[in-house]
Parts: C-alpha cells; sequence; structure tokens
C-alpha cells in the first residue's frame, strides 16, 4: 500500500488548488507581517524591529522554546487590534490569505474582550470584524467562476472566544472588568467575564444578523479549569450556538473530558494529549487506560471533531519535536474525526496547504484518506446557513473536488 501511495504523490499544488476549510485560525495570531509593521507605525505601539526580517528573527520565529515564547507575539498583534479600521482590514486580509490558499471556509477566531475599550464596544468589535470578512467574501465570490457555480463560494463563520483566565494588563476591557469586580475571586470573574461574552455574542449574532457560529475556550490550561465557564456554555447551548474548547494542548484528557461534559462541546481545539496516560490522575494503570479507552471512543463516535494544528502542536509543546510521534497518526488509526487547521498563520508561520500536506507526508495519508479528512471540515463545520443550504454547499465542494482529481491524476 505505501508504495502505491507514495505512487498517487499528493502535491503541493493539487492541495493548494482543492478547496479546504480550515476551522481553527486566530484572527490575532494572522496577520500580514507588512500589515502589523504598518499598523504599529500609524498607532504608536513599540515593536522590537519594525521589518519583516527583523521581526521573523525576534518574535515571529520558525521554532520556539516555549509556550510563553509562542504567546509572546500575541502582544504586539492585540495592541495594534484596538480599533475598528485595523480590525477590519486584519479580517478582510485574512480572508483573501485564506482564499488564496485554497481555503473557500474559514472559521476566524478571537476573543471581543481583548480588543474592547471605552470607546470601542463588543458589538463594535463584531461589527469590524464582520465588515471585513463580508467584504473579502463579496469580492472573492464576485469572481466569473463562483458566479457561474464552476466553483464552490467562499464562506465564513465567526467564533468568539472566552479565556480561561485573565488580568488587569490583558486588555482595557478586561482592565475595567477586573477593577468593577474587586470583591469577587479570580474564578468569578472568569465566569463573569465568560457569561457576559455568552450573552454579547447571542444578542449580536441574533439583532445585527452577524453569522457568530460558536463559543470557544481559549487561554492557559492547567489551573483554569472548564467549569467555571459551565453557566456560558449552559447559556450558549441554550441559545443553539455550536460549542468548541481548547483542550487537550497543554493539559490532559482530563481537560478533555470536561470539555465534553460540562461545556457540550461539538469539537475539541488540539485534544494533543489524549492519549497521554501519563497526564490522568487515576491510581492504577488500567483505570487510567479505561477511562482514556472510554473518551476516545466517545469522541470517535459521537463525531467530535478535534481541530489539529501539527505545526502549532510542535511549537508549543517541546516534547514534541519530532512530528511522528504526534497523536494524529493514533487518532486516524482509531477513526477519529480530525481536521487540519492552522491555528496561527503568522505566529506558526503556516499556511492550510502547509499543514495538509505535513500531515499527508507524516502520517502518509492516501488520495482516499485526504479526501475524506477535507470532506468532514465542511461537514462538521459550523456553516451560518441553514442545513440543506450547508447540504448542497458541500455537494458542490466535492464536486469541485473531484473534477481537480480527475485534471490532477488522468494517467
Ligand atoms: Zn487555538
Amino acid at each position: 500500500m505505501k508504495t502505491s501511495d507514495k505512487m498517487y504523490g499528493i502535491s503541493e499544488d493539487f492541495i493548494r488548488a482543492v478547496p479546504k476549510t480550515d476551522l481553527h485560525v486566530h484572527i490575532d495570531g494572522s496577520l500580514r507581517l507588512s500589515t502589523l509593521i504598518e499598523l504599529a507605525k500609524e498607532l504608536k505601539v513599540k515593536l522590537p524591529s519594525y521589518t519583516v526580517e527583523g521581526l521573523k528573527k525576534l518574535v515571529f520565529k520558525e521554532h520556539y522554546q516555549s509556550l510563553i515564547d509562542y504567546l509572546r507575539g500575541f502582544k504586539y498583534t492585540d495592541d495594534v487590534m484596538q480599533n475598528a479600521e485595523a480590525l477590519e482590514r486584519i479580517a478582510y486580509e485574512l480572508a483573501l490569505d485564506c482564499f488564496a490558499d485554497g481555503v473557500r471556509y474559514i472559521e476566524p477566531r478571537f476573543a471581543p474582550q481583548l480588543h474592547a475599550n471605552k470607546d470601542f464596544s463588543i458589538e463594535d468589535v463584531l461589527e469590524a470584524t464582520n465588515r471585513g470578512l463580508a467584504k473579502a467574501k463579496k469580492e472573492i465570490n464576485n469572481s466569473k467562476q463562483i458566479k457561474d457555480g464552476k466553483e464552490p463560494p467562499f464562506a465564513y463563520g465567526i467564533i468568539g472566544c472566552a479565556l480561561r483566565m485573565f488580568n488587569e494588563h490583558y486588555s482595557d476591557y478586561y482592565d475595567n472588568f477586573v477593577h468593577a469586580h474587586l470583591f469577587s475571586t479570580d474564578d468569578e470573574r472568569f465566569a463573569m467575564a465568560s457569561l457576559e461574552l455568552a450573552k454579547a455574542l447571542i444578542r449580536i449574532r441574533d439583532a445585527f444578523g452577524i453569522p457568530i457560529v460558536a463559543f470557544d475556550l481559549a487561554g492557559a490550561e492547567a489551573g483554569y479549569p472548564a467549569e467555571n465557564h459551565q453557566a456560558s456554555y449552559q447559556y450558549v447551548h441554550k441559545n443553539f450556538l455550536k460549542k468548541t474548547v481548547h483542550a487537550g494542548e497543554a493539559y490532559g484528557a482530563a481537560s478533555i473530558f470536561q470539555a465534553i461534559t460540562d461545556l457540550h462541546a461539538d469539537r475539541i481545539g488540539h485534544g494533543t494529549y489524549l492519549f497521554d496516560e501519563t497526564k490522568v490522575e487515576l491510581p492504577t494503570k488500567d483505570e487510567r487506560k479505561k477511562y482514556i479507552y472510554d473518551l476516545s471512543q466517545y469522541i470517535a463516535d459521537s463525531r467530535i471533531t478535534l481541530e489539529i494544528s501539527l505545526t502549532s502542536n510542535l511549537q508549543t509543546n517541546p516534547e514534541l519535536r519530532d512530528i511522528s510521534k504526534h497523536p494524529c497518526k493514533k487518532m486516524l488509526d482509531q477513526k477519529l474525526s480530525v481536521t487540519f487547521c492552522t491555528d496561527n498563520r503568522l505566529i506558526s508561520n503556516t499556511t492550510s496547504t502547509k499543514e495538509f500536506k505535513l500531515a499527508a507526508d507524516t502520517f502518509g495519508l492516501n488520495r482516499e484518506q485526504l479526501k475524506d479528512i477535507i470532506a468532514y471540515g465542511f461537514k462538521r463545520s459550523f456553516y451560518p446557513g441553514e442545513y440543506s443550504e450547508k447540504r448542497a454547499y458541500v455537494r458542490q465542494v466535492l464536486n469541485f473536488y473531484e473534477k481537480l482529481e480527475n485534471k490532477f491524476f488522468k494517467a
């Protein structure tokens, strides 16, 4: 099988050409470097360098020492994303960049509370972001190929992230929030800010017609449990917003278990340590094994999709330096539903094409497997339209995909 798989030769050109999804992409981790520099100059934000080369050397690197090192870049990107013009531009450029890489459907995510301040409300933050995305979508879908129905259109849904933890330094909004709730504990503040965002997302989705499709929980996992966010997830659950949770990225299977049982997660961000027995706190080996087995079987059977970002996982988990050791292989072997995502196009220095190519090469994916995984990205997306429209869209994507397969592989 291996030889014939290799003979298929899944080339980078093919992967770039086929319609793909990116279901896990942080807006504030995916700026164009040139835009960051331009905005920093305009907004008088201090950067350690004002050249692309300089920033690549100092901040946005190929490899990182640790998660802390990886996260350093967000300080600069978030600092230039504090007004409507900047957010609109960054969202617009992100959609264009994804489309140029053959990505037809994206679910850009961000934490609106990191961008809001006294002159820039949560509604304005979401409106500005949506304006940028909608403008890109309109331009892209105006092409003759798409208008004639020869190619599937570009579409998107926005994901709003609550943070597992924050302090007054995170943003003006969080600074005010902390100071307005001085008599609450940290955990109580995390819960309140999360619920406030949940309410905002539902209201803004319903009143403004902005395609907000899901709620997410991001930020440091260890020590900041999902249970703080039960009320907010319950709230969005009751309001038919979909749910994804960063879990098992830096912490073990218990975090994934909580995401599913406490937060009703439809998808899991990363899930890297799902199979890691050393991270399960149960007394015996048999109990640890059973816990992981039951959990992974539940995930597989419920089709809870794991949003895998290989490059990012390698960069933030020093233990995973060798990509062939990534648990994705085991996830695929056990028939879990996975989708490949960039996480942060700038900070991880990656694209969807790179991620799918890396996966295909590392795990020896054949053409059928690649197609299944890509199709699953569309199927398990939180597409903002009606279900029947989503079905038609997925069909159109697959027809186009098959046309490209014929073109690339006609022997
Ligand atoms: Zn992420």
